[in-house]
C-alpha cells in the first residue's frame, strides 16, 4: 500500500471539488447571517495558506485564533494547518492575564481576530509577544494601528499555492484544557490525530454524521477543536451552521428551525435552558423530525434526557477532554440493549459510554484495573491514537502518563459488565465524607430532575465532625424558595441518609467555567466557611 501521510489536505480538497455548492452559514456578532459554501471556505483556506507563508510562517509555527464561530474561523482550522502552521484557539473567556501566559508559553507567532475580540486582545496584549496581528473586520471598517487586514491577507489569492510538504505527525492544532482544576496546559494536535478523530466521531455508532445532516456547531470552536466536529463535517461535505455566544435559547431554537437542522452538540446547561424554553412556548418551534444532540461536557443528567425524549430529539451522550480530542465514548446501545423501554433508555444514556474504535479504557484502583461489574471505581486511563502523550512545555506534568503507556485522565469512573462506563466524578470533586465517598454528579442529576430545580451544583465543604459534607447549591426555577425538606424526602429513595447534602443554599446564578460547565473550585472557595 501507499505509504500515503493522514493530513488535513485530502478533506479540505475532497469538500472543495465534490461539495463546493453546500452551504456555510455564519450567526456574525451583530445577528445577521452570513451565506458562504465550500467553494468559498476551499479557496479562502488555501488563499489564507499562502498569504501566512508570504508572510514569513515557517514550518511548526504557531498561529493563534481569538474568534467566535464563524466561516473565517473555519477557514483558520485548514489555511493555517496546510500551510504547516499549527491553529492554536484561545479560549475567548479567559481572563487576559491566563491569556497573556497561555500566548507565551505556546510560543504564538502570529494570532488572527475577529473586530469583537479587540477590546479582549487589548487587556493583554502588552504582555504578550506577537509578530504579526491579523484582524478579519467588516467591509468598509477601518483596520486600527498595530493591525493588518485580514482581507489584505487573503488578497493574493491561491493562484500561487501549493502545499508544502507536511508529516501526518506534524502539529495541526493546538489547545489548552478549559482549567477547570487548575493552570491551563496545552497539548498539540498532530494532523494525524485529526484526521483519525474524524473519522471515528461521524461513524454510524458514534455521532452518525453524513452528507445529509444540517450541523449546528454551537460548542466553542476554540475548545477541543470544537469536539472534532467542524473537521468530520467538513470531510463529509455537511452543511455546517456556525453560532457562538450568546448561546440565549430563542436564538438556537431559531436557528434549529430556520435552517431544519438535523444535528447539534453542546454541553448540558446550554441544552437544558432550550429545553426549558421550548416547554414554555409549546409548538412555537418545528425543528426536523429526525434531530440528534450530542451533550458531553459534564454529566447528561437524566432529567435532560428524559425533556429530550419527550419532544422527539435523540441524546447521544458523549465524553471527551482537552487531552483526547475530540470525544472518545458515546452512550448507544448496543443491539441486545435496544427496545428495553424508556427507563432503561435513559439509565443507558446517562452513561458515558462505550469507546470508539482505536480507543482503549481502563479503569485504574489502587491494586491495578479494576473489574467491570459497575460498582468498582477507579481513575479512568486511556489509550490510542489521538490520546495526547505530553503537555506542551510542561516536562513537570509527566505523571499524567503511567510508566506502560496510559494516560491518566483524572476521572473516577466505573465500567459495567458491557463495558459502558459511568462517571462517578473528578477525582478533586468527589466528597470524602468521613472516609467514604459521596458522587457530586449522583447528586446533582437527581437534584435536577426535581420540578422545581432548574440547575443544581454539589460540592465538598469542610465538616468538624466528618471531615468534608456535601453542600447543594441550586438555582431554583420559579421566585420561590422550595423547602429543603423536600429536596431531602425527594432525594431519600435513591440515596442513604449519610450521603444527603447536609444543606442547601439558594442562589441566582453558578459560575461557570470557560467551557461552559459549573465552576466547583470557584464554589468551594465561596463556601470554605460555611456555618453548618
Ligand atoms: P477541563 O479539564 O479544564 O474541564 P476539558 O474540557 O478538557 O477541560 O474537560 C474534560 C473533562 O470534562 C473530563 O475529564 C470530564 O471530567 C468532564 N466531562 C466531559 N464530558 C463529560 C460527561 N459526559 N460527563 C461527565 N463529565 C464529563
Amino acid at each position: 500500500m501507499m505509504n500515503y501521510p493522514l493530513t488535513l489536505v485530502p478533506i479540505l480538497e475532497r469538500a472543495g471539488s465534490l461539495f463546493a455548492p453546500v452551504e456555510i452559514v455564519s450567526r456574525l456578532a451583530g445577528g445577521e447571517l452570513h451565506r458562504s459554501n465550500y467553494r468559498e471556505v476551499y479557496g479562502r483556506s488555501r488563499a489564507l495558506a499562502q498569504g501566512l507563508l508570504e508572510a514569513g510562517l515557517r514550518h511548526g509555527d504557531r498561529v493563534a485564533t481569538l474568534m467566535g464561530n464563524h466561516h473565517v474561523h473555519l477557514e483558520a482550522y485548514f489555511g493555517i494547518p496546510l500551510a504547516g502552521g499549527a491553529v492554536h484557539t484561545l479560549n475567548l473567556r479567559f481572563h487576559p492575564s491566563d491569556l497573556a501566559y497561555i500566548v507565551n508559553q505556546a510560543e504564538d507567532r502570529f494570532l488572527i481576530l475577529d473586530a469583537a475580540q479587540v477590546p479582549l486582545l487589548e487587556k493583554f496584549r502588552k504582555r504578550v509577544r506577537l509578530g504579526k496581528v491579523f484582524l478579519f473586520a467588516r467591509e468598509g471598517d477601518g483596520v486600527p494601528d498595530g493591525y493588518e487586514n485580514y482581507d489584505t491577507l487573503l488578497r493574493g489569492g491561491e493562484e500561487d499555492f501549493s502545499y508544502p510538504e507536511l508529516g501526518e505527525d506534524d502539529a495541526a492544532g493546538m489547545c489548552y484544557t478549559s482549567g477547570t482544576t487548575g493552570r491551563p496546559k496545552g497539548v498539540l494536535y498532530s494532523h494525524r490525530a485529526l484526521v483519525l478523530g474524524a473519522l471515528a466521531l461521524g461513524l454510524t455508532d458514534a455521532l452518525g454524521l453524513s452528507g445529509h445532516d444540517v450541523i449546528l456547531q454551537l460548542v466553542p470552536m476554540f475548545h477541543a477543536t470544537g469536539w472534532g466536529i467542524p473537521y468530520a463535517a467538513t470531510m463529509l461535505g455537511a452543511k455546517q451552521v456556525f453560532v457562538g455566544s450568546p448561546l440565549e435559547p430563542e436564538i438556537l431554537l431559531g436557528l434549529l428551525e430556520s435552517e431544519q437542522v438535523t444535528f447539534s452538540c453542546g454541553v448540558p446547561t446550554v441544552w437544558l435552558r432550550v429545553l426549558d424554553t421550548l416547554e414554555k412556548h409549546p409548538g412555537r418551534w418545528k425543528l426536523a423530525p429526525e434531530l440528534r444532540v450530542a451533550v458531553a461536557g459534564s454529566a447528561a443528567p437524566p432529567a435532560l434526557i428524559r425533556g429530550f425524549h419527550r419532544h422527539g430529539i435523540q441524546p447521544i451522550h458523549g465524553w471527551g477532554m482537552t487531552e483526547i480530542p475530540p470525544l472518545i465514548t458515546m452512550s448507544r446501545p448496543k443491539v441486545h440493549l435496544k427496545n428495553r423501554g424508556e427507563d432503561h433508555k435513559v439509565e443507558l444514556t446517562m452513561k458515558q459510554g462505550l469507546p470508539g474504535p482505536l480507543l482503549e479504557l481502563r479503569a485504574v484502583g489502587e491494586r491495578g484495573p479494576v473489574p467491570w461489574d459497575g460498582e468498582s471505581a477507579g481513575e479512568l486511563q486511556a489509550r490510542g491514537p489521538w490520546v495526547a502523550d505530553r503537555y506542551v512545555n510542561l516536562p513537570d506534568e509527566k505523571n499524567r502518563w503511567t510508566q506502560d503507556g496510559w494516560f491518566r485522565t483524572g476521572d473516577i469512573v466505573t465500567l459495567d459488565a458491557e463495558g459502558y462506563m459511568k462517571i462517578v466524578d473528578r477525582k478533586q470533586d468527589l466528597i470524602n465524607s468521613g472516609g467514604e465517598w459521596i458522587s457530586s454528579v449522583d447528586l446533582e442529576n437527581a437534584l435536577m430532575g426535581h420540578p422545581e430545580v432548574a440547575e443544581a451544583a454539589v460540592v465538598a465543604v469542610p465538616h468538624p465532625e466528618w471531615g468534608e459534607r456535601p453542600l447543594a447549591v441550586v438555582v431554583p426555577k420559579g421566585d420561590k424558595q422550595p423547602p429543603t425538606d423536600e429536596f431531602r424526602r425527594f432525594l431519600q429513595d435513591r440515596f442513604t441518609k449519610w450521603q444527603l447534602p447536609e444543606a442547601f443554599v439558594f442562589v441566582d446564578e453558578i459560575p461557570r467555567t470557560a467551557a461552559g460547565k459549573f465552576q466547583k473550585s470557584k464554589l468551594r472557595e465561596q463556601f470554605r466557611d460555611w456555618k453548618w
